[in-house]
């Protein structure tokens, strides 16, 4: 069985305590069961309920203004996910075509 990287520093020497995983670098502790609930109350979809994963392809479903930019990202704009982070107004952290990186919410993209 292979123990999942740290969350806190993404450290990969995490070691399991009895029900605890341990992190020797940062000393960060968790429950992989409750992190495992976790996970299914953080799911990030998008707009049709499909659940989105690093690495998918979205596109937006409706024009996105930057935060202070005068730029539009039209909507049909491409983007791939680098990173989710549940629990966040902008829970899609993506390459956007033609732009640069950028946190974009959920709730505004399709999957490809
Ligand atoms: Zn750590």
């Amino acid at each position: 069985m292979s123990l999942p990287a740290c969350p806190s520093c993404n450290s990969d020497y995490v070691y399991q305590d009895q029900s605890l995983l341990i992190c020797p670098e940062c000393g960060y502790e968790w429950s992989p069961v409750e992190e495992a609930l976790e996970a299914e109350l953080n799911k990030v979809k998008d707009s049709n309920g499909t659940e989105l994963a690093e690495g998918d392809k979205v596109t937006f479903i409706k024009d996105l203004k930057i935060k202070a930019s005068s730029q539009v990202l039209k909507i049909g704009t491409k983007a791939v996910i680098r990173r989710i982070v549940a629990g966040k107004d902008h829970q899609l952290d993506c390459k956007v075509d033609g732009a640069s990186d950028m946190m974009i919410t959920a709730k505004f993209v399709k999957k490809a």
